[in-house]
C-alpha cells in the first residue's frame, strides 16, 4: 500500500484549536487518508521544523472576477489561502446581464472585467472553464439582485419586485450559494429599508444559509446598525455574519467593545451571529461611493490615500493631503477634481479610519474570523491586505503581540470559517477531509506588504496544497490550478 503524498514529522496544527503535535499526514485521492506513521508515499515531503495547517479560508473576498480573469490568484495562494468566499458586500457577478443595469460599485470592484452571469450556474460554467488555483464559495449580493430586478432606481420595490428578488436568492441557494450579502452603504442597497431586506432574505431560513452584511453604518451609527442586523436575522430566522466589523472615525473608536457585547448578549439569547475582520487600521473601497460631490466630507478626505486612480496614476499610493499641498489646491477642490476625472468610477481609496486597539479587540473575540476584503486590482497600489492578511494575523497579532496562540490563530482562519460558511469537509486536518493544507515556518512566517509597497508576497510559507495537489512548492507557485466552486453544505 502506498499513498499519493506523505508529509513527515510536521508540527500538525489541525484547526481544532488544540495544541499541535508532531506526526505524519498522508494524502490519497485529494483527501487526508491517514494521520500517523504509514508506508512510503509516491511523493515524500520532509517537514521537520515546520507547521502543517488546514488551508486558510478568506471569508471576505471580492475575487469574483479575478478567479476568472487571473485564475492563478497568486496573491491569495502565497498567503496559504486555499478557499475564498466571494459575493460579499452585496456585490456578486450574478444575477446580472452584461450591458444592463448593475451596481455602480462594480466598476472598481471588478475593474476591466465585463462578463456578467444570469445565475450562479452560469458563473459556475465560467469558473470551471477558467480553472482557478483556489476554491471558492459564493454569496449572492443584494445590490446585484436589486439592480437586476429594478435597475438603480432609488425607490421602494413593489410587491412583485420583492417576490422577484426573493426568487433570485432562492435560485442562487438552490445552485449552491452560501448565503445572501448586503452592502447597505452602497448604491443601490443603501436605499433599501430593513423590511425589504427581511422580505427578500426569507429563503435563508429554509436553506439554513447565512445572512452576511456590510452594515448601514460602521461609525456614528454602528450600534444602531448592529440592532438592524439582529432584527433581520431574528425576523428571517437565520444565522448572521457581520462583515469587516469596525468603528470608523476617531469619535467612534472603542465602540467595537459595546458592539461585541451586544452581539454576545444576543447570542446568549438565541441569536447566531459571527463576524469577520481584517488585521489593519485602514479600510478601502470605491472612492465615488464615499463622497457626496455636493458636500465633500473633509474629515474623510484628510485620512485618504489613493490606491489606484486610472485618470491620474501619478496619484497612486499618495495621501490626498500631500497631493493637495503639492498642487496648491484645497482638499475639497482636489476631491472634486478626482471625482470628475475620466474613469473616476474605478478610483479606489484607502481610508485610515480605525484604532489599533479596536483591531485587537476584534481579533481576540472567539466569534471573529478573518476576511481580507482585498480588492484584486492589477493597477496601482492596493491596500496591503490583498497580499498580507493571513500571515499577518500569525506574525503580527499572534507571535509579536501575543494576542493568541498559533493554534487559536489557525482555528480562526480554518475550522471556524468552514463551520460558518458550510464547508463541511474542509478546515481541519482529519481523516476524510479534503487536503487543503499549508506548510510554513511558525517562527519566520511574515507579511511583507505595506501601504507604500503593497504588492509583496509573504515569506515563510513553503508548500500549499489545494484538493491534494501542490499549488505552491519551495515558496513558488506551480502551474497546478486545482480549485473548485464549492457548494454550501450545512
Ligand atoms: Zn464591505
Amino acid at each position: 500500500m502506498t499513498f499519493d503524498l506523505s508529509i513527515r514529522d510536521a508540527l500538525v496544527v489541525d484547526g481544532s484549536g488544540q495544541p499541535p503535535r508532531i506526526t505524519d499526514v498522508h494524502i490519497e485521492g485529494g483527501r487526508i487518508c491517514l494521520i500517523g506513521p504509514g508506508p512510503s508515499g509516491r511523493r515524500e515531503i520532509a517537514a521537520r521544523g515546520r507547521a502543517l495547517a488546514p488551508g486558510f479560508v478568506d471569508v471576505h473576498a471580492h475575487d469574483d472576477a479575478a478567479l476568472l480573469s487571473t485564475p492563478g490568484l497568486e496573491f491569495k495562494l502565497r498567503q496559504g489561502v486555499t478557499s475564498v468566499v466571494i459575493g460579499n458586500c452585496g456585490f456578486s457577478l450574478s444575477p446580472l446581464l452584461a450591458g444592463a443595469a448593475e451596481p455602480p460599485g462594480n466598476a472598481s470592484l471588478f475593474p476591466g472585467f465585463f462578463e456578467r452571469f444570469l445565475d450562479l450556474d452560469a458563473y459556475r460554467d465560467a469558473f470551471v472553464a477558467a480553472g482557478p488555483a483556489v476554491n471558492a464559495i459564493s454569496l449572492v449580493g443584494h445590490n446585484a439582485i436589486r439592480s437586476h430586478v429594478m435597475g438603480n432606481d432609488e425607490r421602494e420595490p413593489s410587491e412583485a419586485e420583492i417576490a422577484s428578488m426573493r426568487g433570485h436568492l432562492r435560485r442562487a441557494l438552490e445552485q449552491g450559494a452560501a448565503g445572501f450579502s448586503t452592502g447597505l452603504i452602497y448604491r443601490p442597497g443603501r436605499v433599501a429599508t430593513t423590511a425589504e431586506i427581511i422580505e427578500v432574505a426569507r429563503p435563508l431560513a429554509e436553506y439554513q444559509a447565512l445572512f452576511t452584511t456590510h452594515m448601514r453604518s460602521e461609525g456614528d451609527r454602528l450600534l444602531e446598525s448592529v440592532e438592524e442586523t439582529l432584527r433581520i436575522a431574528d425576523a428571517v430566522g437565520c444565522r448572521a455574519q457581520i462583515s469587516h466589523h469596525k468603528a470608523g472615525g476617531k469619535r467612534n473608536w472603542g465602540k467595537v467593545k459595546a458592539s461585541l457585547a451586544r452581539i454576545d448578549s444576543a447570542n446568549r439569547a438565541g441569536a447566531d451571529v459571527s463576524l469577520d475582520v481584517y488585521p489593519y487600521i485602514a479600510g478601502s473601497g470605491p472612492m465615488i461611493e464615499y463622497f457626496d460631490p455636493l458636500k465633500i466630507d473633509l474629515s474623510l478626505a484628510e485620512i485618504i490615500q489613493i490606491a489606484s486612480c486610472p485618470g491620474r496614476p501619478a496619484y497612486d499610493g499618495r495621501r490626498l493631503t500631500e497631493i493637495a499641498a503639492s498642487e496648491g489646491l484645497g482638499l475639497a477642490e482636489l476631491v472634486q477634481r478626482i471625482l470628475e476625472l475620466p474613469g473616476a468610477e474605478r478610483t479606489v481609496a484607502i481610508t485610515f479610519m480605525m484604532a489599533e486597539e479596536d483591531v485587537e479587540t476584534n481579533l481576540r473575540h472567539p466569534r471573529v474570523m478573518v476576511g481580507s476584503d482585498g480588492l484584486p486590482n492589477p493597477e496601482g497600489r492596493p491596500h496591503p491586505r490583498l497580499y498580507g492578511t493571513f500571515p499577518r494575523v500569525i506574525s503580527e497579532y499572534g507571535r509579536k503581540r501575543g494576542l493568541f496562540t498559533l493554534e487559536a490563530a489557525v482555528a480562526k482562519m480554518s475550522s471556524l470559517p468552514c463551520e460558518r460558511f458550510g464547508l463541511r469537509d474542509r478546515g481541519r486536518i482529519a481523516v476524510g477531509q479534503f487536503a487543503d493544507l499549508l506548510l510554513f515556518d511558525p517562527e519566520t512566517i511574515v507579511d511583507r506588504a505595506t501601504y507604500a509597497e503593497p504588492k509583496q508576497y509573504p515569506t515563510g510559507i513553503d508548500l500549499v496544497l489545494v484538493n491534494g495537489s501542490i499549488a505552491v512548492e519551495g515558496g513558488r507557485t506551480t502551474d497546478v490550478r486545482a480549485g473548485r466552486l464549492l457548494r454550501f453544505n450545512k
